[in-house]
């Protein structure tokens, strides 16, 4: 298939390659859409094993983006980067000022944050050459690491889960597996064990499963057995596609709410979970939270908008539940159509308003 054959199929509106030969830049850029705004989304650095590969990668995560941003109710839109290469021994200041550069020449159509194998250094390294970066440092007006946005935000999707489900939201009654003490696990960990909750967690680095039992008081379990822990919410805040054919009949718990993006190893497994009465908590919707966050530094960053912003996912997951309940279908399907809607809806708005409109023009 050539690449104009992927992009019409995919929907995307532009994908743009980078390369500069002194810094050994090579990044590819997909912007998914802008209907609903400027498009935003991470950059991932990555030793990919050749192009085609990093290809697939941005064009599949900027799709995602663009319902991520348009469920999260954001007037944004979808995007992604990556940047060839290894993020362990490949960084330097002209890498990351090149870039840049780049994405400044962009005009704002995409707007670039922190992602796999990038930190918020990167971004600052980005932001002297560029004002369409987020989560930037503190001390530059930014929002820092948004991870304690996301495990936040998944909090809230997990109280909606559970009051759906148990027809309460009491964390001190339940009990967690939480998959993944990283960034997010780690967070979220805190969180559930603040609220009393019994939490079970893993990970493959054994220094961060001590920090977390030690801290929160969580209970450690081997990473083989973390799908077969009877808990009633297994939290995925690790890898994609944990939810697969081989884990899928191993579940023991009511429900499956984490941070990790594509969780499901493709939407029939989805599907199969709802088949076997687990309510699925579909990842783009419960883990807005950091893009929710990094959004508000658009406008100026303060931490309690960024908080009641982040609280909305409470809502917007309950949203899901019952449309998926009303239209009797599983409730990936229903996130995905509430965002395909919203970006139909005011797609139609604003294009009304730019042409029509005396004041927008
Ligand atoms: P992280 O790298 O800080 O944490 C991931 C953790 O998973 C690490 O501690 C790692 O050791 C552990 N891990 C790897 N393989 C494992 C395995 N087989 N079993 C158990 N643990 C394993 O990353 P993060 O920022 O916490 O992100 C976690 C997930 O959440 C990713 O899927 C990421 O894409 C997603 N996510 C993160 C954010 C954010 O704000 N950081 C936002 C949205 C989505």
């Amino acid at each position: 298939m050539s690449l104009f054959e992927t992009l019409a199929e995919s929907g995307h509106e532009q994908v743009v390659y980078f390369h500069d030969r002194d810094s050994a830049l090579r990044c590819i850029i997909a912007i998914h859409s802008t209907v609903l705004g400027p498009a935003i989304g991470g950059l991932r650095m990555w030793p990919y094993a050749n192009e085609a590969d990093a290809l697939r990668d941005v064009l599949r995560h900027s799709k995602e983006m663009t319902y991520k941003a348009a469920i999260a109710g954001l007037n944004l839109g979808g995007a992604k980067a990556v940047l060839i290469g290894n993020p362990e021994t490949d960084k330097s200041e002209a890498l990351f000022r090149g870039l840049g550069r780049f994405i400044d020449s962009l005009g704002g159509r995409y707007i670039t944050a922190e992602d796999v194998g990038t930190n918020v250094e990167d971004m600052d390294l980005i932001h002297q050459e560029t004002g369409f970066v987020v989560g930037v440092d503190q001390v530059h007006g930014g929002s820092g690491d948004p991870s304690r946005f996301t495990a936040l935000g998944t909090l809230h999707g997990i109280r909606a889960c559970m009051q759906f489900k148990f027809g309460h939201a009491d964390l001190s009654r339940a009990s967690f597996a939480v998959q993944g003490a990283g960034q997010v696990g780690y967070h979220l960990t805190r969180l559930l064990c603040e609220s009393g909750a019994k939490v079970f967690v893993t990970d493959i680095n054994e220094e961060r499963v001590e920090q977390v039992v030690d801290e929160c008081g969580a209970e450690a379990v081997p990473m083989a057995q973390i799908y077969d822990v009877e808990a009633d919410v297994f939290s995925p805040c690790a890898m994609s596609a944990v939810i697969n054919e081989d884990t899928v009949p191993r579940l023991r718990c009511a429900i499956v709410a984490g941070g990790a993006n594509h969780q499901l190893e493709s939407a029939e497994f989805g599907t199969e979970l709802e088949r076997r009465g687990i309510l699925y908590a579909p990842d783009y919707a419960i883990n807005a939270g950091g893009l929710m966050n990094s959004a508000v530094e658009l406008e100026g960053y303060d931490e309690e908008r960024a908080l009641r912003s982040v609280a909305r996912i409470h809502g917007i997951i309950s949203r899901i539940l019952t449309r998926a309940a009303a239209e009797n279908i599983p409730t990936w399907q229903a996130a995905d159509r509430l965002a395909a809607e919203r970006i139909a809806a005011i797609g139609r708005i604003r294009l009304t308003y730019t042409y029509n409109d005396p004041r927008r023009r």
